[in-house]
């Protein structure tokens, strides 16, 4: 498909206008980073590994009438999304103990965490993506209190419906981060949900299947996010 002006550039993927006013082209880098771009490399296919399975679970997700950007995948590395405006708030739940949240609370890795949790932080760069609350959004006028509500809403949703998904593909989904964005004055998911996004655990030997390979120096990245393709999408 032919891409437009190129709108943005982030880490891992590029957005460009289209010939629709209202379609964005997403484009999926190999390109990875950790640790606020501290750490960086690049993962064999990542981008198309990224793009497929982030096209899979929008489907199902949309299925299952939660409302995302996704509209058709052009190519390998290319997604048709609607255009949104990001709200700039990472939004990250939890189901088990694990990265920051077991760093900062002193909390063992690997505990599960009933009801799962979730958190914000504030999509910035220059500070490192903090942890916020509620009144900081608030302050910050990231997102209103009724916005804030649906999205928590809509991110549990998430988890309910990806929990037992990724149970029955023998993957533990520790946590994850959403992003949402304004569509027409409605709340809908963007960006995407990949293993550069989602923590999961082989569900026997808890081997981690996703961008902690990549943080941790654990090995075999490639094999795990091929594997996450095949139990996503095969
Ligand atoms: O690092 P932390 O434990 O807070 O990450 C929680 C989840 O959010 C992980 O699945 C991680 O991959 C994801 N995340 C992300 N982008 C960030 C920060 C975290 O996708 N900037």
């Amino acid at each position: 498909m032919t891409a437009g002006a190129l709108i943005y550039e982030g880490k891992a993927k590029k957005i460009f206008t289209t010939a629709h006013a209202d379609h964005v082209l997403q484009y999926f880098k190999d390109d990875a980073t950790a640790f606020n771009a501290q750490k960086r490399g690049t993962i064999a296919e990542k981008g198309i590994i990224n793009n497929k399975v982030s096209e899979c679970l929008f489907r199902l997700l949309e299925q299952q009438g939660v409302p995302t950007h996704f509209v058709e995948r052009k190519s390998d590395r290319e997604m048709l999304t609607k255009k949104v405006a990001i709200v700039p708030v990472e939004v990250v739940v939890r189901n088990v103990v694990a990265g920051s949240l077991a760093k900062r609370l002193g909390l063992k890795e690997g505990e599960a965490i009933r009801p799962p949790i979730v958190e914000w932080y504030y999509k910035n760069d220059a500070l490192g993506d903090p942890l916020i609350a509620d009144e900081h959004v608030r302050l910050l006028k990231l997102a209103t209190p009724e916005q804030l509500a649906e999205i928590k809403r809509l991110a549990l949703k998430v988890d309910e419906i990806l929990q037992p998904f990724f149970a029955d593909r023998r993957m533990i989904l520790v946590d994850f981060k959403l992003e949402f964005g304004l569509h027409n004055g409605r709340l809908i998911l963007a960006d995407e949900i990949s293993p550069d996004t989602c923590r999961f655990w082989d569900a026997g030997t808890k081997e981690s299947m996703d961008k902690d390979r990549f943080r941790k120096d654990l090995g075999r990245i490639e094999e795990a996010y091929q594997e996450v393709l095949k139990r996503v999408c095969g």
